[in-house]
């Protein structure tokens, strides 16, 4: 059981709009690490990187919150729209490299029948 632990062992992230605890925060885990995180309410529906893995995560929008009640500001969302096309471009390179390994790794596969094939003849 793992249930206490964690809830003590929420902190600040780096965004600077989660400077402590508030009613209004979002508090949730990380799903890649599964660090808790918290953030500002006007984070929802927004990308952020995990303040323990750095992975980019989507903030959860709370139920009964729509994301037309967030009061951000036009500067606040561009950035947050760059950040994500960055992460995005990221993750394409990331999937064209898996995608050029996964070539190799076939290839090698093949190879490898081929030997166990011979082998067995
Ligand atoms: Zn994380």
């Amino acid at each position: 059981m793992v249930e206490d632990m964690q809830g003590k062992e929420i902190e600040e992230s780096n965004d600077p709009l989660a400077a402590e605890i508030r009613d209004t925060d979002i508090v949730f885990d990380c799903p890649h690490c599964g660090k808790n995180l918290v953030i500002d309410y006007r984070g929802a529906g927004l990308q952020i990187n995990c303040s323990d893995c750095g992975e980019s995560v989507l903030v959860p929008i709370p139920e009964g919150m729509e994301l037309h009640d967030l009061d951000l500001d036009v500067g606040e969302v561009l950035k947050q729209l760059f950040a994500t096309r960055k992460n995005f471009q990221k993750a394409e390179l990331e999937i064209q490299s898996l995608k050029a390994r996964l070539v190799q790794l076939k290839e090698a596969l093949t190879v490898m029948q081929e030997v166990v094939a011979e082998g067995l003849k």
